[in-house]
């Protein structure tokens, strides 16, 4: 655990000074390092397929998204709100007295990114978390993920040549390529760690966030740990549209074969003619899906462990799988069917099962369909499918899929997660440990900052954000009036 240490001593080192960069400076930065992954080329692409068995094409759009991601956060640096810069000014002749005040949000500290196995750049090394992050103004130490070591040093390069074209302090980032529990808890655990951002399973992610709850002095961990993603198909468009339904959620649920997040693995739809036609297409579609292999080893052998206890719990029918047999490290394409009833009071039905299958649960009625809505842990997203009719009939639906997930979807699919402002990638526990934030868009950046207040502070003080002149140009809460000024 020496080298750590050291990598973690390091990065508070460099926390002093790269907090005080200026927003242009960490723009500039996070710019260099997009242009240094893209010039890694073709090379990464293959190294990254070599590891994961993610196919060129999906490789090369998820490298852009991450390239896209860090401009994106040099792009809200320069533009500079962000930072909710907050001024009200004194009034000497109130009694008693009313001080300056002005607040902004700060970097919290050096934060440790565990890379993500489905996602071997948007959601590791220089992903998203990392991103956020140095744009925070934090330095980040990244625990790559076994799955993509050498993806992730590729990566890491791209970024230590970033630092030393921008003139960034040199530990800005640290790479710890120990692919250990212990060394992941060591890193939570250590006194100079301010925050970490997690992707993966719950118990990783629960681990984590009970390791940093546990410490002398706790810290936030904000672990994004999965979901079943339900969807509500409503009676009148699966009356109408049964067939188009399940082809378009036959090809969501076998999507990257089921290894998303936000893969739909759960169904809830009323029983009648129209659910008749959704089963028998949905049968026909899933069938015709070629099994692929899998990111790793672990994720292939929980998948067939979670999917065969799921399918052998009472009650519980296989609706069709896919007619290929799968090679080895292959997942097979599974949907299948349960009763209301049975699924209410069976646990284990609600858990994740990681992959390309998904459980449609049949319900009486409208009221069967909300009870087995609301009896779901917290998620990251749900989705509604319905005509106009369908809307209008159950408006209270509406009111009630907030308290469900953190993206409420409605005619579409859940995969497929745009990056920008108003994506909300997040949701209640135990889709993730802090539902009030998001992992995904500019919005992820709140993860590693906190407000500080200056009261009475000489203007040659304070930080450029919260001077009289704005010399930054930035939107300002000025004595309660949003402006420029
Ligand atoms: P994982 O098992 O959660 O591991 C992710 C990272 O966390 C790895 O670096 C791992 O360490 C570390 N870790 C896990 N448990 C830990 C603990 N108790 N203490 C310290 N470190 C710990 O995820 P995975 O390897 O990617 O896949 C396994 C399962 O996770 C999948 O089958 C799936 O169910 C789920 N998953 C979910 C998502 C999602 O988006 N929600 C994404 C990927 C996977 P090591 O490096 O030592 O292994």
């Amino acid at each position: 655990m020496q080298t750590i240490d050291d990598t973690m001593q390091r990065s508070l080192r460099a926390f002093d000074d790269y907090r005080i960069t200026t927003p242009q400076a960490r723009a500039v930065f996070l710019e260099t390092i997009a242009a240094n992954i893209e010039a890694l080329g073709d090379a990464l692409i293959e190294q990254a397929s070599k590891e994961t068995n993610l196919p060129a094409a999906r490789l090369t759009g998820e490298r852009g998204r991450t390239t896209m991601q860090l401009r994106m956060f040099a792009e809200m640096l320069r533009e500079g709100s962000w930072v909710e810069a907050s001024v009200d000014t004194a009034i000497p002749d109130k009694n008693p007295a009313k001080p300056d005040l002005r607040k902004m949000l700060v970097p919290l500290g050096p934060v440790v990114v565990f890379g993500a196995s489905n996602f071997p750049f948007a959601y590791s090394t220089a992903g998203g978390d990392t991103a956020s992050a140095l744009a925070a103004g934090c330095p980040v130490v990244v625990k790559a993920h076994p799955a993509h070591l050498q993806t992730s040093v590729m990566v890491a390069g791209a970024i230590a040549r970033a630092i030393e074209t921008c003139g960034m302090p040199k530990d800005v980032f640290g790479h710890v390529t120990d692919g250990s529990f212990e060394s992941g808890k060591y890193l939570v655990e250590h006194a100079a760690t301010a925050a970490v951002g997690f992707t993966g399973s719950f118990k990783g992610g629960k681990a984590l966030y009970d390791y940093a709850a546990a410490r002398k002095n706790p810290i936030p961990v904000f672990s994004e740990m999965g979901s079943t993603n339900p969807v509500l198909f409503l009676p009148d468009t699966i009356r109408q549209n049964g067939q188009a339904l399940a082809r378009q959620y036959a090809a969501s649920i076998t999507l990257g074969m089921g290894q998303f997040c936000t893969n739909p693995g759960l169904l809830i739809a009323m029983q009648g003619e129209g659910l008749s036609v959704f089963l028998q297409s949905l049968e026909t579609e899933i069938a015709a899906v070629v099994p692929a292999k899998m990111l790793h080893e672990g994720i292939h052998k929980a998948y067939y462990e979670k999917m065969e206890a799921a399918l052998k719990e009472k009650g519980v029918s296989l609706v069709s799988r896919s007619s290929r047999q799968p090679e080895t490290m292959e997942a097979l394409p599974a949907v299948a069917t349960v009763a209301a009833k049975t699924f209410l009071n069976d646990p284990l039905l609600h858990e994740e099962v990681f992959g390309p299958y998904s459980l449609l649960v049949q319900c009486a009625g409208i009221e069967e369909m909300k009870a087995v809505w609301k009896s779901l842990a917290g998620q990251l997203t749900t989705t509604l499918m319905g005509t106009d009719t369908d809307f209008s009939e159950h408006r209270s639906l509406l009111d009630l899929a907030p308290s469900i997930a953190g993206r409420i979807v409605f005619n579409g699919v859940p995969t497929g997660v745009e990056v920008c402002p108003s994506m909300v990638h997040g949701g209640p526990f135990p889709a993730c440990t802090d539902s009030r934030f998001t992992a995904v868009g500019n919005g992820a950046v709140k993860r590693w900052v906190r407000p500080v207040c200056y009261q009475n502070c000489p203007d040659s003080m304070l930080p450029d954000a919260l001077k009289d002149a704005n010399p930054l140009g930035i939107w300002r809460l000025f004595n309660n009036t949003v402006g420029k000024r």
